[in-house]
């Protein structure tokens, strides 16, 4: 059997619930907590009051790292999922089941049995700050949820071997949900594959799914890589296609077979908001969302646009920048600029639309041929120029010196006329394929909170 792993704060019922799984199925139940004791032998609020959290958090990383790979039930610690190498550890190979309750349940499970503290704040505030706090992390652990509120541990162990024996797709969801899949532009060999995962009679009940939403998506390298990313993270999960003209169409499939996330792309950024039961501050500021995280029946929704753009130019901080274009990935682009606290100045054909974008966030604004007088340190391409088979460069060779930075969003080509031109002028140079690289790597920690090194993608990409 696969190891099982339940995640949840404190309070959600791990131990007890973990416990009367063990047995029914048979294995040891290996509580993380039980095990810091012992091997320390001093109990948890000893750990924090003489060495603090800090501490504890070492011991927890040194247990879980030495916990056995199959044939057992792991109880967690509830900050464990606060760590991304531990989350690497944990889910690896393993069926992860996240435990929750409402915060008067947790206040009065918790009233039994009192433990240090982790803020100045009383218990039932504490609680709520710290599922807010841990909400990521707690969305990215679970393959499968469960509310303990109302049920005794002896009914979640069985809900949850339930789980493990039938999964959470009924049988009718898996057909219709293949109808609609095969009816689409999938190519053969996916769609031969999501036959046999989705109704074939060897189909493992416990794979998931996720995918791109677009449309078209056939241009995306996201299958590709996060197909390979299971693999490497032994993560018993599918990345397909879900193509359609309707982003509400796709969000029903995906809900319809219990997809954990999806990556979303050309022309649905926008339009999926409305689809969604939370957003995250900076994809609202963006106006675009490009990652949904299902858990525990909500639809989050991200943008890791953003992020991708950001990372690559954290050096530049303070920089005087140009950004050419005011649609959709400019706006990522303007928000990563202005976190970084650059001066930033946008640029556009239809300047009325860089004044737009550049008032949401502070920015200055200007027609295309303001270029010449500003000098920036850094000039981001948010247009398609450039982008294949179109040949031409947003800015002429004689525009370019070399003591600027050229950071072209466009990645098709991966090297842009805009980039051959800026390199033959000296400039610093930054790819789009960068963004697509830090913005997967973001992606996969919304996914499954594991942190995976941007060399181990290049890799895969290559
Ligand atoms: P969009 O919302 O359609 O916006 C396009 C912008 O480019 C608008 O400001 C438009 O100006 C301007 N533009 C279009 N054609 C132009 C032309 N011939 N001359 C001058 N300006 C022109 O598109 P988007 O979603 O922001 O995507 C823009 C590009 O970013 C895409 O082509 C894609 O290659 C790239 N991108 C890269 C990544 C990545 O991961 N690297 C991610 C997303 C997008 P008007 O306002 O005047 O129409």
């Amino acid at each position: 059997m696969r190891r099982c792993v339940l995640f949840g704060y404190r309070g959600t019922g791990k131990t007890g619930i973990g416990t009367i799984l063990a047995r029914r199925l048979n294995v040891p139940f290996l509580d993380t907590d039980a095990l810091i004791e012992e091997g320390s032998g001093r109990t948890i609020p000893i750990i924090f009051r003489d060495d603090g959290e800090e501490r504890f958090r070492d011991l927890e990383r040194e247990v879980i790292a030495a916990l056995p790979a199959g044939n057992c039930v792991i109880g967690t610690g509830g900050g464990a999922v606060m760590d991304a190498k531990n989350m690497e550890r944990l889910r690896a190979g393993s069926v992860c089941v996240l435990l929750t309750a409402d915060l008067a349940t947790i206040g009065r499970r918790l009233a039994r049995a009192p433990r240090p503290p982790l803020t100045s704040l009383p218990l039932q505030e504490e609680i709520g700050q710290m599922i807010t706090h841990r909400r990521r992390q707690y969305a990215a652990s679970a393959d499968f949820c469960m509310d303990t509120s109302a049920t005794s541990p002896e009914e979640a162990a069985d809900e949850i071997l339930s789980f493990l024996e039938q999964g959470t797709i009924p049988a009718p969801a898996r057909e219709t949900a293949f109808r609609w899949f095969a009816s689409g532009p999938l190519p053969a060999p996916e769609r031969a594959q999501l036959e046999s995962l989705l109704t074939g009679p060897e189909r493992d009940v416990q794979t998931r799914f996720l995918g791109i939403a677009g449309w078209p998506a056939a241009h995306s390298k996201s299958p590709f890589l996060f197909n390979r990313l299971f693999e490497r993270y032994g993560l018993n999960y599918h990345y397909t296609r879900f193509e359609d003209p309707s982003i509400g169409t796709i969000m029903r499939v995906a809900r319809d077979i219990d997809a954990k996330g999806l990556s979303v792309t050309i022309p649905f950024k926008k339009d999926v908001m409305a689809c969604l039961d939370e957003i995250d501050d900076a994809a609202q500021q963006i106006g675009a969302v490009n990652t949904v995280v299902f858990a525990c029946g909500i639809a989050r929704g991200y943008n890791t646009d953003w992020l991708g753009i950001r990372k690559p130019i954290t050096g530049l901080q303070g920089a005087r920048a140009v950004l050419l274009g005011a649609g959709g990935v400019a706006a990522a682009a303007a928000y990563a600029l202005a976190d970084l606290g650059m001066e930033v100045t946008i640029l556009n054909r239809t300047p009325a639309k860089a004044r737009t974008l550049a008032e949401h966030f502070g920015c200055r604004w200007g027609a295309w041929d303001a270029f010449d007088g500003l000098n920036p340190d850094l000039v981001v391409n948010a247009t398609p120029l450039g982008m294949q088979p179109d040949t031409r460069s947003p800015l002429g060779a004689d525009q370019l010196k070399k003591e600027m930075t050229v950071f072209d969003l466009v990645y098709t080509p991966p090297v842009t006329p805009l980039i051959a031109a800026a390199r033959k002028a000296g400039c610093a140079t930054i790819t789009g394929t960068e963004v697509f690289i830090h913005q997967a790597r973001e992606q996969f920690r919304l996914f499954f909170g594991i942190d995976v090194p941007d060399t181990v993608i290049r890799e895969i990409l290559a």
